[in-house]
């Protein structure tokens, strides 16, 4: 079997199309524009590429976007009063400060101080207790909502099936159970969550419909621990060094992809999978919170 390829590339242009239609429509029928602040502390390399991509696409769509970047002896007194300036600032309605920020800011205090209207990563504790007794007015984490909206737009509705997610982290693994497992549309699936504790992985990840994979660890998932007929989404990005490659590096997922590919019924492919879909998500998660906190309905 040759598994169809889940095209994160696909469906996050399509996602980017639809933003960028309601942008235009909350600009000409009520005079809004969201607008994104994305916060940079330091010099990390990874940090400001990422930084960029969030701004040029947010730009793409018509959103209005502000860099703030700040050294990395800037201390954490000031982070919080530039954070708390963006939480009072009506033209800002989506706050994203990057990760990691250097030695010496708390980043849970950072985290508490955003405005959790304004929390377009959706980790502010209200958001993830939101998100986790059920309701619908919340910012949910920007990869799990994209995998969701692949799983849908691709026809593979998780509601009825047993979904496995390999994983546990605040910012993957927890957030993907809680979508899976809500009531409502993109849920109601039966949830089994497993982690580098669990024992005999390839057991419970044979029992998996839709099988979610992240762990952060290069091909640890192969073809005879998934379910034939599975849907594979493979959210690991992980470095690789390939000599043969012009780069000397390439990426690759937590799930060995050739293998997998014959086995499951659908697969995200890495990169061009679930990676396009985070940006994509944090700009949709940006037009809800200015929509909500401009009040306006639909
Ligand atoms: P974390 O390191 O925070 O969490 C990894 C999780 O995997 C932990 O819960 C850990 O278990 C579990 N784990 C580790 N090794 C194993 C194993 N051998 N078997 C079973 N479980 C294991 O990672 P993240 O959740 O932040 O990220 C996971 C991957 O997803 C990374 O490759 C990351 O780069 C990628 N990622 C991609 C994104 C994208 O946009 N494409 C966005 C975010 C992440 P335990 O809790 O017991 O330690």
């Amino acid at each position: 079997m040759a598994a169809d390829i889940i095209s994160g590339k696909e469906i996050g242009d399509e996602i980017r199309a639809e933003i960028a239609q309601r942008v235009s429509d909350l600009k000409k029928n009520h005079g809004l524009v969201p607008g994104l602040a994305t916060v940079l502390v330091g010099e990390d390399q990874a940090s400001h590429m990422y930084v960029r991509m969030k701004n040029k696409a947010a730009g793409e769509l018509g959103l209005h976007s502000q860099q703030i970047t700040l050294p990395g002896d800037t201390s954490e007194d000031e982070l919080l009063g530039v954070v708390a300036g963006l939480n009072g600032n009506p033209d800002i309605h989506g706050i994203l400060v990057q990760s990691p920020l250097p030695d010496g800011i708390d980043e849970a205090k950072v985290l508490l101080a955003i405005d959790p209207a304004k929390d377009i990563d959706g980790f502010h504790p209200l958001n993830v207790g939101k998100l986790n007794t059920g309701s619908d007015d919340v910012l949910v984490p920007c990869t799990p909502a994209g995998i969701i909206e692949l799983l849908m737009r691709s026809g593979n509705d998780p509601a009825g099936k047993h979904a496995v997610v390999v994983g546990r982290s605040n910012i993957v693994g927890r957030p993907m159970a809680s979508l899976l497992v809500r009531k409502g549309p993109g849920g109601n699936a039966t949830v089994t969550v497993a982690h580098s504790r669990t024992p005999e992985l390839g057991v419970i990840t044979r029992l998996a419909d839709i099988l979610i994979v992240a762990i952060g660890r290069p091909e640890t998932i192969t073809g005879d621990m998934i379910k034939p007929g599975a849907v594979v989404i493979d959210v690991g990005s992980n470095r690789v060094d390939d000599p043969e490659t012009e780069k000397g590096y390439r990426y690759v997922g937590d799930v060995v992809y050739e293998e997998a590919a014959e086995v499951a019924s659908a697969i995200t492919p890495v990169p061009g999978g679930v990676g396009p879909m985070t940006i994509t998500m944090l700009l949709s998660n940006t037009v809800a919170a200015a929509v909500a906190l401009a009040g306006i309905d639909g």
